[in-house]
């Protein structure tokens, strides 16, 4: 249980149910205010070093931008919603943005007003729109801290229209099994081989929880899908990865197997994460190969073209052969 080391809050949280639920909780823990969660001038100023003690803190405010972007995978919005980071450390984290200052886990208690956004946008569109809430967060992780998503899902299931879907490295779902969802939400969750979540996915769930927790969930009748990612190449990557596509033919249950589907998304990199992993994590594998990857700009990098098409290729390939029923919506 995630027991925070301090909270830096905004002064109006108190204005809001979960904001008073939440000092609350953490009745104990020192607390700081601050003016603006997006500007924490303490966090600003410390060394990379301290990039995993930093995500001992917990930061609450109210979320002020409330934009949807267009998407066209599995959702059509990427939604902003309850969380903005993570207690966890995974060396490749897309939220690790500006070095080290907007990584750590950040509450928004504002809850009402994004679902409610939500829903009108849900309800006045033509065709049923599926919301992406995951994409700044973990919410199964966010969840345990405070029951966001046990909220999320009784407010949202007597919606006319829409569907509500995220992504997880997380197995603490046993919370979401008795709810009643009525078909209207999506869980996908991610994976990588055991070896690789244990050298790089600090902090999340282990492979065989992940497993579990699907298997768990579609007995609950939430409809499920599979990421495998983010794909990285290391060296014996073909082995790790087939080892993972058979593992999961073996011990997902045959209900899941139905109708899973399939995302595939290759590993980026930046500058930014390896600044903060060579003094964060000294003594943890390099993920930049500069062989296999090539800038994309603004301090970005990713697979070089013949490496994605050798990897799509090989995904397309062991995927049909061990799921031969099931879709794969994108390989990227
Ligand atoms: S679990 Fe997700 S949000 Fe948390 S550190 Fe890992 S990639 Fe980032």
């Amino acid at each position: 249980m995630f027991k925070p080391k301090a909270i830096y809050y905004e002064k109006d949280i108190e204005n809001y149910i979960l904001g008073k639920e939440l000092m609350e909780k953490y009745k104990d823990v020192p607390k700081i205010e601050i003016e603006n969660h997006n500007a924490i001038e303490e966090m600003r100023q410390k060394e990379n070093k301290e990039f995993v003690l930093m995500k001992k803190n917990l930061i609450i405010g109210t979320r002020k931008t409330h934009k949807f972007v267009e998407n066209h995978k599995v959702s059509d919005y990427l939604v902003p919603y309850t969380s903005s980071g993570c207690t966890a450390s995974c060396m490749y984290c897309y939220l690790v943005c500006n070095y080290n200052k907007c990584a750590y886990l950040r509450l928004f208690v504002n809850r009402e007003e994004m679902l409610e956004k939500i829903i009108k946008t849900a309800e006045k569109a033509e065709k049923d729109l599926t919301f992406e809430i995951g994409s700044n967060s973990d919410l199964i992780l966010e969840n345990t801290i405070t029951n966001n998503l046990i909220w999320t899902i009784n407010n949202f299931k007597d919606t006319k229209k829409g569907k509500l879907t995220f992504p997880t490295k997380f197995d603490m779902v046993d919370d979401l099994l008795p709810l009643e969802h009525k078909g209207k939400i999506i869980v996908r969750m991610s994976v990588n081989p055991k070896e690789i979540i244990n050298k790089v996915e600090f902090g999340t769930s282990r492979l065989d929880g992940r497993i579990n927790a699907i298997n768990k969930l579609k007995e609950a009748e939430y409809e499920i899908g599979i990421l495998i990612a983010p794909v990285i190449f290391v060296e014996n990557w073909k082995e790790l990865y087939l080892e993972l596509i058979k593992e999961l033919e073996a011990k997902l249950s045959n209900e899941v197997k139905k109708d899973v589907f399939f995302e595939v998304i290759f590993m980026t990199y930046s500058y930014v994460h390896t600044k903060i992993n060579e003094e964060a994590f000294p003594n943890a594998i390099n993920l930049y190969n500069k062989e296999i990857m090539t800038g994309r700009g603004k301090g970005k990098y990713w697979y070089k073209e013949e490496m994605r098409k050798e990897g799509e290729a090989f995904f397309r390939e062991e995927l049909k052969r061990y799921f031969p029923n099931n879709k794969i919506l994108y390989i990227v």
